[in-house]
C-alpha cells in the first residue's frame, strides 16, 4: 500500500501515527534539504499537531499591524476584535516592508469607521525588537522598523491577548524595500540579464539564514501559539507568460539565475545554458504575441513549440518552487525545534483560485508534510477585478487564439467555478461565497483532512472606486460558506486598520447564526 493509499482510508489519528514512520531528510538550519517532485516535502521530524480547536471553538483569527494597536490602544483594539469580530486568534504582523500587512488605510482608499482619520507613511521592517544574538550568522541584521518606536508588537501585546484567552500567531511577508535594508542585494534573487531584482533568493543561504534567524528569535523570545509566512510569488514562466493578477505590459523579471540557483541547478542535471536560452526565447515569444495580431499557427501552438523546443523551462519552474517549498520547510523545522508547540502554516497567494498555472504548482497535499494548517485566500470581494485582469493579461500570451469572454468561461471551468459572473460584470460584482466554499472544499480534500483549513475572509481589500467593495452580508456569507464546507475556522483578511467595523460584524453575525463551534 503505498502512502496516498494509507492517508485515505486512515483515521487522523493513525494518519499521524504513520506520518512518523516517514524517513526524514536532513532540514536543520542551513543545511540542505532534498526534494524530489514525485514525493512530498518531509520535515526532519514529525511534530506534534496541535487538535483543530484547542478549545473546542472555531479558529477565528485576525491579521493586525503595530500601527492599529498604537493608534487605537491595545486594549481597545482587542475589545474591539473580540466584540465586533468574535476573534479568538490574533494574527500580528512581525516584519514586512508592505503596506497590504502594515499601516494604516492604503492612501486613496476610504479611511475605516475606527481608528485615527489620517494616511500614514510608513517604512516597515520588523515590528518586534530585534534580539542581536539571533542574527549573528545573518548578513541582513539591522532591520527594526522605526516609525512606532519602541512598540513592540509581540511583547506589548502578547501578555495582553493571552489573558483574554486568545491565541498569538506571528504573521510576516515577503515584502521587501531593497533600500531600505542594509546588505539586501546579498539575498536577492538576479534575473537572467543579470538583473538585481526586490525579492530574495531562496537557494541563497543568506536569505535562509536571515529567515532562520527572525524566526527562531520570535518563537524563543515570545510565547507563541503560531506562525504564518507570505510567501506571495510564483516561479520564472508563470510570470513571464502574465499569469497574475497585476497589471501585466508585457516584461517580466525572470528569476532566478544568481550563482546559487546556478550551482544548485547544475548539480540536479539541469542544463542552466539552455534554460537561459530557453527563457530567452520565451521572453521574445511574449513580447511578439503581446498585443500582436495572430501569427500562422496561433499563440498556444507557438507557445507549446517552444515548451517541446526547451524542456529546461519547465525544469527551471519546478527547480523554483521546489525551492520555495524547501523554504517552507527550513522555516517549519526552525519554528518547531525553538518550540515543538508553536502551530506552523502558509498564506497561499489569492491566484490560487484563478490560475492553473499556479494551481498546479502549490499543491496542498505536498505543502501538507510541512504545515500544521493552510490559509488558502478564497477573497471573493476583491477576486472581481483581480480575476478580470488575471484574464486580461493570460488572454494576451498563451490564450491570445480566444477573446477574453471565452478564456473567462475556460477557467471557470478548468477552477471549478462555473456559474460565477461574466467579465462585464466580474469588475463589480466579485465573485460568490460558493467560490469561497469551492476553494475550501478542494483544500480539505487535497489534505485529505489531516490539517485544518483555514479560508482567508476578504474584509475590504481595496478595489477601485467603480470596483465591488465588501458589504456585510459578504463578510457573513462567506463565514457561513468556509464552515459549511468543513473549515474548523476562518482569518479575517488583510488587515485591521482597512476593515470597515460594520463589515467586521458579519464575522460575528456568522457565528452567531453558526454557533460558536
Ligand atoms: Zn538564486
Amino acid at each position: 500500500m503505498d502512502k496516498v493509499d494509507k492517508i485515505k482510508c486512515a483515521s487522523r489519528r493513525t494518519f499521524l501515527g504513520e506520518l512518523a514512520a516517514i524517513p526524514a531528510v536532513a532540514l536543520a538550519s542551513g543545511k540542505s534539504f532534498s526534494v524530489d517532485a514525485n514525493r512530498p516535502a518531509e520535515p526532519a521530524k514529525v511534530y506534534p499537531r496541535a487538535p483543530f480547536a484547542s478549545d473546542g471553538k472555531r479558529f477565528v483569527a485576525l491579521q493586525i499591524g503595530a500601527r492599529s494597536f498604537v493608534d487605537e490602544g491595545v486594549d481597545k483594539c482587542l475589545d474591539t476584535l473580540q466584540e465586533k469580530g468574535g476573534v479568538n486568534v490574533l494574527m500580528p504582523t512581525v516584519f514586512t516592508y508592505g503596506r497590504g500587512l502594515s499601516g494604516r488605510q492604503v492612501p486613496g482608499q476610504p479611511l475605516p469607521d475606527h481608528g485615527v482619520q489620517e494616511y500614514d507613511q510608513i517604512h516597515g521592517g520588523s515590528y518586534t525588537k530585534v534580539h542581536p544574538e539571533f542574527y549573528a550568522n545573518s548578513v541582513v541584521k539591522d532591520i527594526r522598523a522605526p516609525e512606532l518606536g519602541d512598540f513592540d508588537i509581540l511583547a506589548d501585546v502578547t501578555p495582553a491577548a493571552k489573558k483574554r484567552g486568545m491565541q498569538v500567531y506571528a504573521l510576516f511577508e515577503e515584502a521587501y524595500n531593497p533600500r531600505l535594508i542594509t546588505n539586501f542585494e546579498r539575498i536577492a534573487e538576479v534575473d537572467i540579464y543579470g538583473r538585481v531584482g526586490r525579492d530574495t533568493c531562496f537557494n541563497n543561504p543568506d536569505t535562509r539564514n536571515f529567515l532562520t534567524s527572525m524566526v527562531e528569535d520570535w518563537v524563543k523570545s515570545n510565547d507563541l501559539d503560531g506562525l504564518m509566512w507570505e510567501s506571495e510569488r510564483q516561479g520564472p514562466l508563470n510570470e513571464t507568460i502574465g499569469a497574475y493578477f497585476g497589471k501585466f505590459d508585457g516584461t517580466s523579471f525572470i528569476n532566478c539565475f544568481c550563482t546559487h540557483c546556478v550551482r544548485k541547478a547544475t548539480e540536479r542535471g539541469i542544463n542552466v545554458a539552455r534554460a537561459r536560452e530557453g527563457y530567452m526565447a520565451l521572453d521574445l515569444w511574449v513580447k511578439r504575441t503581446y498585443g500582436q495580431p495572430r501569427a500562422n499557427d496561433g499563440a498556444f501552438v507557438t507557445y507549446w513549440r517552444l515548451l517541446l523546443e526547451y524542456p529546461e523551462i519547465l525544469a527551471w519552474e519546478k527547480f523554483w518552487f521546489n525551492s520555495q517549498e524547501e523554504v517552507y520547510g527550513l522555516i517549519y523545522g526552525t519554528a518547531k525545534e525553538a518550540n515543538p508547540k508553536v502551530q506552523v502554516g502558509w498564506h497561499i497567494m489569492h491566484l490560487v483560485t484563478m490560475s492553473p498555472f499556479y494551481r498546479a504548482e502549490q499543491a496542498y497535499s505536498r505543502l501538507m508534510h510541512v504545515s500544521d494548517f493552510l490559509k488558502p485566500c478564497p477573497y471573493n470581494n476583491c477576486a472581481g477585478p483581480r480575476m478580470a485582469q488575471y484574464i486580461k493579461n493570460i488572454q494576451t500570451t498563451v490564450f491570445r487564439d480566444s477573446t477574453p469572454d471565452q478564456v473567462l468561461e475556460l477557467h471557470y471551468k478548468m477552477m471549478g467555478l462555473e456559474g460565477e459572473p461574466n467579465l462585464s460584470l466580474l469588475p463589480t460584482t466579485g465573485l460568490s461565497a460558493e467560490y469561497v466554499a469551492a476553494e475550501t472544499r478542494r483544500a480539505i480534500a487535497d489534505v485529505q483532512g489531516a490539517i485544518p483549513i483555514y479560508p482567508g475572509i476578504d474584509i475590504d481589500i481595496p478595489t477601485g472606486a467603480d470596483e465591488k467593495r465588501t458589504q456585510p452580508a459578504d463578510v457573513k456569507a462567506a463565514v457561513i460558506a468556509s464552515f459549511k464546507a468543513g473549515a474548523p475556522g476562518v482569518v479575517l483578511s488583510r488587515k485591521y486598520a482597512e476593515m470597515k467595523l460594520t463589515n467586521l460584524a458579519g464575522a460575528s453575525e456568522a457565528l452567531r447564526e453558526r454557533g460558536p463551534a
